[in-house]
């Protein structure tokens, strides 16, 4: 099954097979969204809306991209006034193009990479700079790794990159062997034995801001842009992935050795009732405040739980 970015990679090569039929659809009003059409005698349900774009501002027609049983399609809803009918618009729906299906994903060669995509849901540039800093790393450390097995990382983003540290190292916010640190940066601390770890720092030069890929991206946020321009955003993230993929390692990272202090953090099992509302709480992550035994968002006042009483 194509995923969301590979259909777009496939629409930006204009690897599309247009059909330019007129069809029946089954358009939800609540929905906004067709739930099926009939081509050549055979009914096509919709299981996805991938997208719906508008071509341009001025004209109400609309261009749905819906995933069936059968593949990817466009379905064009033709919008036009009629003559001296106000705001009455009369139209058709044509089914535009089917997404071709052949050569998904071919930005995909490496096993590792995949795997972390597949983990992840999609291939972008935050995996790639996650998987880049691990293949250094691991590579870096294979000696120490021998004699001091138990890897563990800090990462200090809660960027896609994240997950790709998770996969290609089996360090998991779960299993305590990694730490994440909002910070918004892309900064990865590989730990292997006591006190010392690898740090590796994204250099500057390595994704210098683009002007149009950001305009393009807030055109996207804001629900502006048009299909091609989806597409074109697409094409311009997969040059950013390739080039992530292939710069090399001491152009990509500065790296050096530094002392860390591993947090640690007091494990228990014991799980105690906040006595502001009532949730059990690990009793290692209580806080005390004039004798009141609270969880940490009650510490805080954050009303995100209200009491009971
Ligand atoms: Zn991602
Ligand atoms: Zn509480």
């Amino acid at each position: 099954m194509l995923t969301r970015e590979a259909i777009f990679r496939q629409i930006n090569a204009d690897n599309v097979e247009p059909i330019q039929e007129i069809v029946a659809v089954d358009y939800d009003n609540a929905l906004q969204m067709p739930l099926g059409f009939r081509h050549r005698g055979r009914y096509y349900k919709v299981m996805e809306l991938i997208g719906s774009f508008q071509e341009s501002p001025d004209d109400p027609s609309v261009l749905y991209l819906v995933r069936t049983q059968a593949g990817v399609y466009a379905l064009y809803l033709d919008l036009w006034k009629e003559p001296g009918k106000g705001h009455l618009h009369r139209g058709q729906w044509v089914l535009h193009f089917r997404v071709e299906e052949e050569g998904e994903d071919r930005m995909l060669v490496d096993m590792k990479l995949k795997r972390a995509a597949d983990f992840h849901g999609h291939l972008c540039p935050d995996l790639a700079i996650g998987y880049r800093a691990c293949q250094y790393a691991l590579r870096h450390l294979e000696l120490e790794l021998l004699w001091s097995p138990g890897l563990r990382v800090i990462v200090e983003s809660a960027c896609s990159a994240v997950d790709a540290v998770q996969r290609l190292t089996g360090c998991t916010v779960g299993n305590g062997r990694l730490v994440v640190r909002d910070y918004g940066k892309h900064v990865y601390t590989f730990v292997c034995g006591e006190g010392v770890g690898l740090r590796l720092t994204l250099r500057p030069e390595a994704l210098p801001p683009d002007p149009d890929f950001l305009a393009l991206e807030e055109k996207i946020k804001a629900g502006r842009a048009t299909m091609l321009e989806t597409a074109r955003y697409q094409a311009l993230l997969d040059e950013r992935i390739s080039t992530l993929l292939k710069l090399p390692d001491e152009v990509l990272f500065s790296a050096r050795r530094v002392a860390v202090e591993w947090p640690d953090e007091p494990t228990t099992s014991a799980l105690i009732p906040c006595d502001r509302c009532g949730e059990p709480v690990a009793a290692s992550h209580l806080v005390t405040i004039d004798k009141r035994r609270l969880c940490q968002p009650c510490a805080e006042q954050k009303k995100v739980t209200p009491p009971d009483r």
